[in-house]
């Protein structure tokens, strides 16, 4: 197996407020074989020297939708899966370009797209896969026309029946639960509230029965899976995480009490602010409904709040933008956001550590140690301190590594081997 070392790097582990300067990394195959504080001793197939730059674990975005290919999701109605997965491929690459070496796709992306990651057939981050969204009958991912009379039509092969599932009564859950981890799901995803893009619910409503969300949790954890939710509202937070489900996504209405709750059944805030600020922007351009972008100012207006509620309650936050179509490129633009209320490391943390975490793969992910696997990223100047370094489209970062493989490397490297 070949060895890389990267020489001279200020490093940031993924938790660890203070950067481990002057330390060296040692990556074997796909792992990190050593953190040395001083230099390695080591014989390296290939040497570079980060001359002091930042070195953090590759960012993680836990809340992607890689296949959506259209802000409007009834565009995908249009769509063969064959021209969708086309276009989608140039959005994978550029999260791989953001520095994104992991992302956790929570509605559309199925195991085919990731074994094609993982076979280096398409270029991007490793991804953790759900396959479609669950939604109940006129819940949010269920995107027929009032005319539409048809009760069937999650199995179309369309892009707008790819991302979601019907599913109505705690049995159907059962067999759709147990389906998608037939198929290699590794969390299954629930829309339990109402949403901004769906057009027949309202954002306050509550979607899926008690019976239905415990269904869907107790069949997944007895795979050693969990359940990520779709919520907004503080009534549609709790009754998610009281009933099991171990993520609850974007939550920008929930007030501070609903924020300890989540702490206390042991769940993770995803926030995904930076999808309503730029699609506010631009909504009405790319053809957003009136009634859709009403919602999405009164989510809008909740999302600092949210940041407030869970600082103050010690509630773990994740990572996550759930930007769709043509605003994929805001993508890093929620570091900054997030900045707004919390500490940079803190952000950081929340795209590394917490959302290694949240993947089930802590100790592996979002961190620089021995034995976890490599994915670094080397930043000019230190994010810890301006957190914008990392907005844009990576061009702060010059060294890009997943798995141990360069995507990226602008600094001189000193080869002494076979690579
Ligand atoms: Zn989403």
């Amino acid at each position: 197996m070949s060895i890389t070392v990267i020489r001279n790097a200020a490093i940031f582990d993924g938790e660890n407020e203070d950067l481990a300067h002057d330390s060296d990394v040692v990556i074997e195959g796909d792992r990190i074989r050593e953190v040395s504080p001083g230099r390695a001793r080591v014989e390296a197939d290939l040497e570079i020297d980060a001359g002091g730059r930042t070195l953090l674990p590759g960012l993680i975005d836990a809340h992607v939708h890689l296949m959506a290919v259209h802000l409007v999701a009834s565009k995908n109605l249009h769509y063969p899966l064959t021209l969708m997965t086309a276009k989608a491929l140039p959005r994978i690459r550029n999260m791989l370009e953001r520095g994104f070496t992991s992302v956790r796709d929570v509605a559309g992306a199925d195991f085919g797209i990731r074994q094609a990651l993982e076979e280096g057939l398409i270029v991007g981050p490793r991804a953790f896969v759900g396959g479609p969204g669950f939604t109940q009958t006129g819940g949010h991912g269920d995107h027929r026309f009032k005319t539409d009379s048809r009760l069937d039509r999650d199995r179309d092969s369309n892009g707008v029946d790819f991302h979601a599932r019907i599913v109505d009564g705690p049995e159907q859950m059962r067999q759709a639960v147990r389906d998608e981890l037939r198929k290699g799901a590794d969390h299954i995803k629930l829309m339990a509230s109402g949403g901004v893009g769906s057009p027949n619910d309202a954002i306050e409503d509550w979607q899926f029965s008690e019976e239905e969300i415990r269904m869907a949790c107790s069949e997944a954890a007895a795979k050693g899976k969990y359940v990520c939710a779709h919520t907004y509202a503080s009534s549609a937070v709790q009754r998610a995480v009281r009933f099991g489900v171990r993520t609850v996504e974007h939550c920008n209405l929930i007030d501070r009490e609903t924020a300890a709750v989540v702490r206390d059944c042991n769940a993770f805030v995803v926030p995904t602010l930076v999808c309503y600020e730029v699609t506010e922007q631009h909504g009405d351009a790319l053809g957003l409904s009136p009634y859709v972008m009403e919602k999405l100012r009164f989510v809008n207006e909740g999302g600092i709040r949210l940041l407030e509620h869970c600082e103050a309650e010690g509630t773990p936050m994740g990572f996550g933008t759930d930007l769709m179509g043509e605003m994929e490129y805001a993508q890093s633009m929620e570091f900054v956001i997030r900045a707004r209320v919390q500490k940079p490391v803190d952000v950081l943390r929340s795209a590394s550590s917490v959302n290694a975490r949240i993947l089930q793969m802590e100790g592996q992910l979002g961190t620089v140690r021995a034995g976890a696997i490599a994915d670094i990223i080397l930043v000019d100047g230190n994010p810890l301190e301006d957190i914008a370094l990392l907005d844009g489209q990576g061009e702060n970062i010059p060294l890009i590594m997943k798995a141990g493989k360069l995507h990226r490397n602008r600094l001189a490297s000193a080869s002494s081997g076979n690579i």
